[in-house]
């Protein structure tokens, strides 16, 4: 199985795709993580990248595509895969297709999480990421046992530097105006699979995994 997650920032794509492949068994591919882990490592890509991410800005096709084409190639994304922020243009959803196209492979669903803009402002400004090992907290809906420290590690939770309210703006609107035409563009293949997504976590998970059966 071959599934894309898509939605605006906040949307709630990590925690749901991140759980959809856990109870599939399929790796989590997400380019948000692939890319904060290279520039936790400071290597050329994450370099590159951390000068967009940081601003709320898409990081540009050429080094996305890049990064993605080398994951779906290893030995764990044969049998399938769950695709988490990737493609958010137009460019990558064409090149994505040849990709498969030349894999030999479809994709088969596409996972559109749908949620009000106030909703999405909300959800950013209060969620808080654990510095070691990626676990995502908030504020307000899911708040950690001990204020500021992560429940699985111990580490130190923070807030993503993109997070911060003028980033979301500059984020919602790439979203709006670069990554929302991909609806159309998956519409039109008859892949898209629209998902109410405010309410419960594990009731979402639950839509999710009925729109998928
Ligand atoms: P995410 O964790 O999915 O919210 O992604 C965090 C940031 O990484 C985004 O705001 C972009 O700067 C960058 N990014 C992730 N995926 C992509 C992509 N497919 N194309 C361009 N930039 C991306």
């Amino acid at each position: 199985m071959r599934i894309l997650f898509f939605g605006a920032p906040g949307s709630g794509k990590g925690t749901q795709s991140k759980r959809i492949g856990k109870l599939f068994g399929l790796p989590h591919l997400s380019t948000g993580d692939m890319l904060r882990e290279a520039k936790k490592n400071a290597t050329p890509v994450g370099l590159e990248a951390a000068k967009y991410m940081d601003q709320g800005q898409l990081v540009p096709d050429e080094v996305m595509t890049g990064l993605i084409q080398e994951r779906i190639g290893q030995k764990d994304c044969a049998e399938g895969f769950i695709l988490d922020g990737f493609p958010r243009t137009l460019v990558q959803g064409q090149t994505l297709e040849e990709m498969f196209h030349s894999l030999k492979a479809d994709l088969d669903r596409v996972i559109y999480l749908v949620i009000p803009v106030e909703s999405v402002v909300l959800r950013l400004v209060g969620r808080r990421v654990c510095s070691q090992c990626g676990e995502e907290f908030h504020l307000d809906y899911k708040k950690p046992k001990q204020a500021g420290i992560c429940d699985r590690c111990g580490g130190r939770l923070i807030q993503r530097p993109d997070d911060q309210e003028e980033k979301i703006r500059t984020r919602l609107r790439a979203y709006e105006i670069q990554t929302s035409p991909l609806i159309d563009f998956y519409e039109q293949r008859k892949l898209l699979k629209r998902i109410e997504a405010t309410g419960e976590i594990e009731e979402i998970t639950q839509k999710i995994q009925k729109a998928l059966e």
